[in-house]
Formats: C-alpha cells, structure tokens, sequence
C-alpha cells in the first residue's frame, strides 16, 4: 500500500511533490473522454523518471509476440495500445533556464483531479536553480464535448525577477512504447507542417497503417491582454515546435492557452485528415478555452446527475467510488460500437488496451445502469461485429460449422494474446459473452436484440462447445478436457466446475433464444437458419444431449463444487495461514509452486454462483463461499468484488465490507504497488456491482426491479441512481430505511427486501420503508 493522497470527496490531492509517486500520480491522475486520453504527465521539460503516455482509442500496434516455441495455431501478435504523439509539451525557460521540475525545488505543490468538472490541476511555486522564482497553476482537459479535443490553460507568474520568457509549445511524435516488445518505435511520419503558433504532425501505424493527425495552436496573454506572437518554428523528425520569446516583469500573469487536436484515420479518410484537424483545431480556438471549458464540466454535471453514488460517513469509500466512477466514464462513453473497454483504459500500457471478458462480465452492468440501454447495446454490438473473426478463429483451432471461439484479447476481433495455456484454453470468455446478451435482456427487455443480433452469436458460441466437449465412456459423461478456468492460477485442467457449467447454460439459453425468434419472427429466424445454415433439430439435439449428460466435479461431503478434477488432491491450505512476507504469491512463488498450490487467483466457482444465483440456493452459495473465499488470494483485480458481493448476499457485511475497501481503493491506495503502470479500470466496475449489486441488493428477478440493501456498521448512508426501463432511479439506505426516489420516467412497481411496492414521480413519490 501506498497512502500518499488527501481523502476528498470530490477530488483526488497530492500534495507536495514526491518524484517517487510521480509515475503512481501519472496514473491516477490520468484524463479521458472515450476517445482520447492523456496520462498526468507534466506540460513542461521533465527529466525525472515519467512515463510519457497519449493515446487514442481504437489505434492499435500489433506487436511481433516473444515466444520460444512456436505451435499451430499461436496468435502471430500481441496488440498494443500505442503511445502517440505528445500533444501537451509546453517548454519554459527564463534568460535561458529551462523550468524542469527534477532540477528544481517546489513549493506548496498541488496536483489535483476534480472529478466533479473533469478537470487536471496543478500549482506550485518552483525556485530553479539561479534562485528565480516563479509561481504556475494549470489546468487541462480533454473534451467530453469535442472528442477531438484536448486544451491546456499554463498561467506563470515571475515572483522575484523580472527577463526573458521563452514559451515553446511543441508536437512530438517521436515516441515509443515502454512495453514494447523489441524495442521498436510504433510510429512513421506522413506529415508535418508549422507556421506562426499552429502546427500539425500526420503519424503513420507501422503495419496497422492507421493515420493520426495532431494539431496545436495557442495564445499567451500578460496579464490578461494577448500578446501579439512572432514565433519561430522548426522541424524534426515526427516533430515541430513554435517558439516565443518576450520580456516579463516580476508579478506579471502569463498565461499560455495550448489548444490541441488528435484526429484518426478510424474517423476521417485518411486524405483529409489534416484538413479536418485543422478545421477542428480552428473551431477549439475560436470556442476559447472558457467556453470548452464550460461545456465539458456541463456534461461531466449530467453524468454525475445519472451515476453518482453517495457513501455518507466513510469519505475514503466516498472518494473511492467516485473515482471509480470517474475513470470508468473517461474510459468508454459507448457512442461508437468500434470502441471496447481496455483492462487499464487510457492511463497504461499494460494489458494492451485491448477487450477482454472483462466488459461483458463486469463492465456492462456498471454502463447499462448509469449510461443506458443503448450504450450496454453498443458493448454487446461489439461482439456481434466480431462474429466472423470469432468463426474464423474457431476454424484456425480446427472447429467447424460455424463454431466461434471468441478471443481472449482483442483489438479488432482477432486473437491477439499469445500464452497457449490462456488463449486455448481460458475459453469460458466465450461464456460471459453469452452471459452478457442475456444480463442486457433481463435488464431491458430489449428481446429484439436476439432477433437482430443476438440470435447468430448465440448459436455460434453453442456450437463451439458443442464440439469441445467429449464424451468419456468411463464416466459415462460428457466431459471438458484441458481448460483454465477464471483461476489462471491453474493451467490445462479437466471439468473445471465453471467452465462445464456455463457451457450447458449457454447451449440451454441458446435454444431458448431459438424458440424466442422463432415464434417471434418467423421470418427472419427462417433467414437466420439460411444465413447460419442451421439444423435446428439435430443442432438443438445434441446440445440436450450433452447439457443431459454433463459431468459437474464436486464434493459431496464439503457440499461443494469443485473447481476441477483433483482440487482436494492438493494440499488443503488457507490463506489466513499464509506468511504475510510471501504475498502477493506471484510475486514470491515460482509458477510452478503456484500451480501445484491450492490457492486460487480469482473467483472461479464463485464467478459461476455470481452470475447464476438464481439457480441454486442460499445455503449451496454459502457453503462454497466459505470453502472458496478462504483459499483465494485474489490476485487478480478482478475478484474481490464478486466475493464482495456473494459476501453480501450471504448476510456477511464484515466481509463484504473488507473486500469493497480493497477494491474500491485498489489505485488509489496502490495496494498491488502496481498503479504506475496504469489504473484497473475493469475492476472498478466490480467496485460498483459490489456497492449496487451487493450492498444494494439490486437484481432483475422475472423482469421486476429488486432491492435488498444491507449497510455496513460504518456508514450512515449510501445512495445510487440505477437506470431501469425508461427510468432513473435513486435508492437510500441508511441504518434504519431504504428511501426509493423515482427521479425521471413513469412509475414502477418493485420489490425491496422482497416486498411488492410502487415509486413516481410526484412530491409522494418518495416511498419510505422500514429496513427489516
Ligand atoms: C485476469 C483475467 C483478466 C485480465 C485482464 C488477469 O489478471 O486473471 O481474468 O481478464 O487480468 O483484466
């Protein structure tokens, strides 16, 4: 853990500054609009150890893979979010000094987010090595209006001299990507162009082609009142600045205005990508900073008006929750179906930022409730894109009649991860793909998807494990060899537990789907079996078969089901017993001892009972909570939220309460020491479905709306806003009520702690209820 940072409600706070934080701080203080995102790296000349990081959604480098041994069917790449062209650079010197923060020291440092505004502050007062002083206070956003758009208000004050300012704003494309593979740089120059303040760099893709095109333009006022520039330009490779130089007076205000542009290629045919950056660029500037300024913090208003959560009586959770919030709208808005949601969004390179199941397992809840259905649809839109490369990677692994194995990682709907151990075999990804159409349906009621989409996606993943499966004569069962299940703390197994069971549930939702559009829409489901050249009788007929004859590993007298075959061959040890020293275990353990150990990354069984609840009874859930809570060291971001959240439903809010807090500060705490390489955004989704889900109690139960809220001791109250059908609610539960507000849309009929009850719109419209 690393606790450096104020508790705030609204804000994150450094203060002081500390340049061994400083590539935590990048992270945590990283800016976004879905479109484009900006890690909090300093404006000015850096020479301290930083990660530079720029990026912009949907611009991917297919990196050549580092494995030994090369097999058939090996994904030929690993595909990076690519670091672009820095677009905030903005060097500062006085008579010849350069402003670099290593090289100084600061005074009354602040580096502040506003979550509230979506803003990125800092201020500070720097004595540089000659003894000047000088004062600076900045402020920088990316646009949640302009997507293009990123702008940068840099105001400096001379507090103790009077001389030379130089101010050179700068585009500088020649970056590369920390991660990468062979040290390669990712980008080609196209163009570039400067003259007097406004400049352009067109970078080119190497292999993936796409096309980016950065602008910059600024003004500088003195105290108020622009200045008339004559700058100076010039050119280097991927780069080009504009330099100006002027006389300043000790207390004058600069401010310099950097107005910047990042247009791709993914939006704009590539031949006039640099006459619609410039058509954008001129719009940014003649809006003005205050007026983009005004607009973004309008919309991050109505975004808080839909998703806020309200923790009252525990501000670090407070602040946890709406930094998870935070983050995940920066990272997707979910207008373009193209665009996915990468496990550490735009604020590190790790994980590639490319799609995992992480959106359909735990993302899609949180943008389905605060962002809407067809935000949720896009998501689900994705996949359906997808489809083909999904067949066409089943066939490269040898399955046919329109099998589609989804990826394990993915940029473009190819596989693009390369450990055989998890792109073979972690293949219940194609379940929480299944599972996802499903969850937005119950959520919805939007059964039209299946028909217009779902339908296809549906019987392809069906037909995968149709054909994966084998039948064993011993068992007289259906079984499924060499998986890895959710706990990739174990590799090529038998009858994962999860894996058998959400393949039955998919082959069984499948043909329910069938039967749906069937006599929904007869039409269009005959076009359908045409298109997917579907035989529905001995298709549907296997499928029964197997879903019949599954083999499900368990433990009768535990009462439990077992992960695999062979879990309690393994030595049986609990995690409380674990030396502190030793953990994390991927971090003191070879992989070898990992894997022979019992302990378990990730829910795995525990995932399967989150997601289908509904099938099985309190007491199953129960008992195999408390066998596998105990054994997991949840190594992965991933997985305390579902613990935290079967915690809750099994009545045991401490637990609940212990996992929330790891989950809901997990960056902001740095409880991995691992936030510098970027923020878990996916797992801040859990964080939510663990207070809502969880704590709320929220469920879609046969197409009504329940909640069952339970509080933990510490907290007077909490609050959220969940999207139902047309309406936005806003549910309070504090120690003695749950209050449910209907904030916009007609009235409802709902249940809380399981009794039948109704909420409107009108001053009445608050329903008080005594918590049982
Ligand atoms: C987890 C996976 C997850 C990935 C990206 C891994 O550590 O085990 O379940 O998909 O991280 O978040």
């Amino acid at each position: 853990m690393n606790k450096y940072l104020k508790t705030d409600e609204w804000k994150i706070i450094e203060e002081g500054f500390n340049p061994s934080n400083h590539r935590a701080s990048e992270s945590i203080f990283s800016i976004g609009n879905g479109n484009m995102g900006q890690r909090a790296n300093f404006e000015e000349k850096y020479s301290g150890s930083t990660l530079q990081g720029s990026y912009i959604a949907g611009v991917y480098y297919p990196d050549k893979t580092r494995v030994g041994w090369w097999k058939n069917g090996y994904p030929e790449y690993y595909a990076k979010v690519l670091n672009a062209a820095n677009w905030i650079g903005l060097h500062i010197s006085f008579d010849g000094e350069e402003l670099d923060l290593a090289k100084c020291t600061t005074k009354g440092f602040i580096r502040e987010l506003n979550m509230q505004h979506g803003t990125l502050k800092r201020s500070f007062t720097a004595v540089l090595p000659s003894g000047k002083e000088i004062k600076a206070d900045i402020i920088r956003l990316v646009s949640m209006v302009d997507k293009e758009v990123g702008v940068i208000k840099y105001k400096v004050t001379p507090l103790n001299f009077s001389g030379k300012m130089k101010v050179t704003p700068f585009i500088d494309g020649d970056v590369k990507n920390e991660d990468s593979n062979y040290n390669e740089k990712f980008w080609d120059e196209v163009n570039k162009t400067v003259s007097g303040t406004s400049g352009f760099v067109t970078l080119e893709t190497r292999k993936t082609a796409f096309h980016v095109c950065t602008g910059m333009d600024y003004k500088i006022f003195s105290n108020g009142k622009a200045l008339e520039l004559k700058p100076e330009t010039s050119t280097k490779t991927k780069y080009i600045e504009s330099t100006v130089e002027f006389q300043v007076k000790q207390m004058d205000e600069i401010a310099i205005e950097k107005y910047a542009v990042n247009l791709s290629s993914e939006n704009h045919p590539k031949e006039s990508l640099l006459h619609n950056a410039g058509n954008v660029l001129k719009k940014a500037v003649e809006k003005g900073f205050d007026r983009i300024l005004q607009e973004h913090i309008n919309v991050w208003a109505k975004k808080w008006e839909d998703s806020d959560i309200v923790i009252e009586g525990d501000p670090a959770a407070q602040q946890g929750i709406r930094f998870n919030i935070f983050q995940l709208h920066q990272t997707y808005t979910g207008e373009d179906p193209r665009l996915n949601i990468g496990p550490k969004g735009f604020t590190g390179e790790k994980y590639g930022g490319s799609t995992y199941w992480d959106t359909e397992a735990y993302c899609l809840s949180f943008f389905m409730n605060t962002a809407g259905h067809q935000v949720a649809r896009n998501l689900l839109i994705y996949r359906y894109n997808h489809l083909a490369k999904a067949i066409e990677n089943g066939e490269k692994l040898g399955y046919t009649n329109g099998a589609a194995l989804y990826p394990m990682v993915t940029m473009n709907g190819e596989e693009c991860h390369n450990e055989w151990e998890i792109t073979f075999e972690e293949i219940h990804r194609n379940g929480a793909i299944a599972f996802a159409i499903y969850n937005y349906i119950r959520h919805t009621n939007d059964k039209d998807y299946l028909t217009e989409f779902g339908l296809e996606v549906l019987v392809a993943i069906a037909r995968f494990w149709k054909q994966r499966v084998n039948f064993s004569t011993e068992k007289n069962k259906y079984v499924m060899l060499g998986v890895t299940g959710p706990n990739e703390y174990e590799n090529n197994v038998n009858n994962n537990w999860y894996t058998n069971f959400i393949a039955c549930w998919c082959m069984e939702y499948a043909t329910e789907a069938i039967d749906y559009v069937k006599n929904s829409n007869s039409a269009k489901y005959r076009e359908l079996v045409k298109k997917m050249k579907f035989d529905e009788l001995y298709e549907t007929r296997d499928w029964k078969n197997i879903i019949d004859n599954m083999y499900y590993p368990e433990d009768k007298n535990l009462g439990i089901f077992l992960q695999q075959d062979g879990y309690m061959d393994k030595e049986q040890i609990l995690v409380k017993d674990l030396d502190p020293k030793i953990r994390p275990i991927n971090q003191h353990w070879s992989w070898d001892r990992i894997l022979r150990s019992c302990f378990i990354k990730q829910a795995d069984v525990l995932q399967g009972l989150y997601f289908f609840e509904h099938l099985f009874d309190d007491k199953t859930i129960k008992r195999n909570f408390e066998f596998y809570e105990a054994r997991t060291v949840h190594e992965s971001s991933l997985s305390p939220c579902v613990h935290s959240i079967l915690a809750s439903k099994t009545g045991n809010v401490e637990k609940a309460y212990e996992l929330y807090l790891r989950t809901s500060r997990l960056d902001l705490d740095d409880y991995n020491k691992e936030v510098a390489e970027g923020l878990h955004i996916t797992s801040m989704a859990g964080t939510w479905m663990s207070l809502v889900e969880g704590f709320g109690g929220m469920r879609i139960i046969n197409g009504d709306l329940h909640i069952n809220p339970l509080i933990p001791d510490n907290w007077k109250s909490f609050s959220f806003h969940i999207r139902f059908r047309g309406r936005l609610i806003y549910v309070t539960s504090s120690q003695s009520e749950v209050k449910i507000s209907l904030i916009r849309g007609e009235k409802l009929n709902l249940f809380i702690h399981n009794k039948p009850c109704s909420v409107e719109l009108s001053k009445d419209t608050i329903i008080k209820i005594q918590k049982l």
